[in-house]
């Protein structure tokens, strides 16, 4: 009988982490599985670790490792293409003119940036999401550098987390020239945020002279502009960047799907993160409908990366299942330049103190233990060669 074959897709914190979770299992020979790996991308992206790329912290291969890389001692086979749909009832996975048959599918494709149906967003704001976004940001900020304006004006939409670490980022590689502001439909930014968070985050921004517009709605944005309604009233101010921070969809590939739904257009699964009636698929992260309010958060598909991968070998190894239930470790910032922001498992910390324990946290996270020694040992010999470069 031939092994099992388990195909995921999708390599972010849902899917690599699951393939890498699998690999650990003490598999008898004859039950092993041939794990394929699916990704659109030739690299991972540590999305939290994203912001560090703009004040160049760190380096891309440290935040977004390839596959190649992070999978070359495993048995992992990985497969670089853009999957189109799925076919349940002949088990396979349609990429282009490529079908891939399964025995065990892991859905774990992510989300897309959701932006809304005003003129002029699609075109000139900028998304923060992957690795090609971040070096995009990157070239158009060195491209006003260099150029002879004398002040860069950068306005974020979105006071969410990621408009908020974003913007903190933005003023710390600015410095003087740099006038950012944040613009966000609500009373107050980082509205899910802890107290402590949320005041932390409050003075960082202040300190670097951010300014925020609450309770203020985007109408437009053109390539050196941007149309703010505040009260009724719409006004326009110059703007030499707007980036965009609307939250995450769900792409058309996905509802299309001939599985169950939720309202969100996510897939719903059961405890076990299996889709209704199709037990041998699973689906997770950010993609998945799973407990009632979950956040779409890396800490989440990590969690359901360790249910899914032993849920699979549950299957194959006929064991019992286990249930997903999310245990919440609390949340980590970053706010500009070697300053953050935690708060978790009773533990409250801000500034240099929360930058290194979330750098110490994110190290432990890494996808694989090798990648962590190079990152980890980078950490510890660039301030020395900046020392000796002096
Ligand atoms: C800038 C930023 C900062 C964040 N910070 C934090 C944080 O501090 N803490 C936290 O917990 N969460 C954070 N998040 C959220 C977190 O990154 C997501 O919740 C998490 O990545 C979800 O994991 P996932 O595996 O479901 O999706 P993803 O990590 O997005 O992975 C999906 C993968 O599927 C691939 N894919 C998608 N469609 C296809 C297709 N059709 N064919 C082939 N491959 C496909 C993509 O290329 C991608 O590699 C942040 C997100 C962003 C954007």
């Amino acid at each position: 009988m031939s092994q099992p074959h388990i195909v995921i897709i999708g390599g972010g914190f849902a899917g690599l982490y699951t393939a890498l979770r699998l690999l650990q299992f003490p598999w008898e020979t004859s039950q092993r599985p041939d794990i394929t790996l699916i990704d659109r991308q030739d690299h991972f992206v540590f999305s939290p670790l994203l912001y560090e790329l703009i004040t160049e912290e760190m380096q891309p291969w440290e935040v977004a490792p390839t596959y190649t890389e992070l999978l070359r001692h495993g048995p992992v086979k990985f497969v670089q293409t853009q999957v189109q749909t799925v076919d349940p009832e002949q088990k396979t996975v349609v990429c282009g003119d490529r079908q891939i048959t399964y025995d065990y599918l892991v859905i774990a494709a992510g989300g897309t940036t959701k932006f809304v149906d005003l003129p002029g967003i699609k075109e000139y704001a900028l998304p923060f999401k992957t690795l090609n976004d971040a070096l995009h940001l990157k070239e158009k900020l060195r491209a006003l550098e260099t150029s002879a304006a004398e002040k860069i004006r950068i306005a974020i939409v979105g006071g969410g987390y990621s408009g908020v670490e974003l913007a903190c980022k933005l003023a710390d590689r600015s410095g003087d020239r740099g006038r950012l502001r944040i613009i966000d439909r609500g009373d107050e930014i980082l509205k899910n945020a802890p107290k402590f968070n949320q005041l932390a985050a409050k003075e960082a921004l202040e300190a670097r002279g951010i300014w925020v517009d609450y309770a203020t709605e985007v109408t437009e944005v053109t390539a050196d502009s941007l149309s703010l309604r505040y009260k009724g009233e719409v006004d326009t101010i110059p703007a030499d960047l707007v980036l965009w921070t609307g939250g995450t969809a769900i792409a058309p590939w996905v509802k299309d799907l001939a599985l169950p739904h939720a309202d969100n257009g996510k897939l719903d699964v059961n405890a076990q993160l299996q889709i209704q009636n199709h037990p041998n698929i699973f689906a997770l992260g950010d993609v998945a409908q799973a407990e009632d309010n979950l956040p779409m958060t890396a800490q989440v598909a990590i969690q359901q990366a360790d249910v899914c991968a032993w849920n699979l070998r549950g299957l194959i190894t006929n064991k019992p299942l286990l249930p997903f239930k999310f245990f919440n470790l609390g949340e980590m910032l970053t706010l500009g330049e070697n300053n953050a922001t935690l708060s978790g498992l009773g533990l409250e910390l801000e500034g240099n103190l929360a930058h290194v324990a979330r750098r110490l946290v994110y190290l432990y996270r890494l996808p694989t233990w090798e990648h962590q020694v190079q990152v980890g040992l980078n950490w510890l010999v660039q301030p020395l060669a900046k020392l000796l470069a002096r």
